[in-house]
């Protein structure tokens, strides 16, 4: 059975931004825990400049703009996920404050030193957490924040299924403690870090997914890849139930020293 667990990561991208792009967010989070990261990061004004990297179609980048003054940049590396993100913010009529752009986070188009503060969730895992902690510096000013989820273990032990689905997805996965030290090895001070509550995943990640599902399978009718995306994702939900003791997403908010 393990064996046969596929990652998002061995999915056609096409499929994924079809599936990912009718929920309006493609992680665990929410508004509140937004807003609880951002009661964190002190001295924003109206000339603030704000980057959301991996910003998906933009659910968390609604909860900063409207929290927040000054300008955003999302960024996404699927063009269709940055498509849903303007029209998002159009709708809303935030798009003279934010704006989405296609590109990788790992090569980024900007200044160094541009930024306030950056966001991040749901995402840093795809470059590595010190490797994104490390490049991304450069690109905030002095004092700027960074606040990001990641994967985190909460205990020194797990079961042994559990271990192996984390590890093959992120290699890297570590412990609270582990990725504080790590942050702050990479040059910034520490200022919070607080785990994403059960709601962030279950009313909020998986609940939306199981409601969209079989109108993806309808779309989708006979596309083997199709199934089995949905299988994957149904098996990430049930893992979740069984273990979410044992690991989650926590966010991390440091400024860079
Ligand atoms: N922040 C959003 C999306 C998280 S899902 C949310 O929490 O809802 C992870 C996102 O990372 C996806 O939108 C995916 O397209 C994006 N992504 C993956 N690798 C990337 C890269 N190298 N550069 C930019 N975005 C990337």
């Amino acid at each position: 059975m393990e064996s046969e667990v596929a990652f998002i990561h061995d999915f056609d991208s096409s499929l994924i931004c079809d599936y990912f792009g009718r929920l309006e967010r493609q992680g665990p989070g929410s508004r509140e825990s937004t807003i609880l990261a951002l009661s964190f990061i002190d001295n924003l004004s109206d000339e603030s400049e704000i980057a959301d990297f991996a910003c998906g179609t933009g659910g968390q980048t609604i909860t900063i703009a409207q929290n927040t003054r000054g300008t955003i940049t999302g960024l996404d590396i699927f063009p269709k996920f940055i498509e849903k993100f303007n029209e998002n913010m159009n709708n809303l009529g935030l798009r003279n404050r934010v704006k989405g752009i296609v590109g990788s986070m790992d090569n980024l188009p900007f200044r160094s030193k541009q930024f306030d503060v950056i966001w991040s969730e749901g995402a840093i895992a795809n470059i590595g957490f010190q490797n994104g902690l490390d490049y991304w510096k450069g690109f905030l000013k002095n004092d700027g924040y960074i606040a990001l989820t990641y994967e985190s273990w909460f205990t020194d032990e797990r079961p042994a299924e559990i271990e192996k689905f984390w590890v093959d997805a992120v290699p890297a996965i570590s412990t609270v403690e582990t990725n504080i030290s790590i942050m702050k090895k990479s040059g910034y001070s520490f200022v919070a870090a607080f785990a994403l509550p059960e709601t962030c995943w279950i009313d909020t990640y998986f609940s939306p997914q199981k409601a969209m599902q079989k109108e993806f399978m309808k779309d989708n009718a006979g596309n083997k890849a199709a199934e089995a995306l949905v299988e994957n994702m149904e098996y990430e939900a049930e893992l979740y139930e069984k273990y979410k003791q044992y690991y989650g997403y926590v966010f991390y908010i440091g400024k860079k020293l």
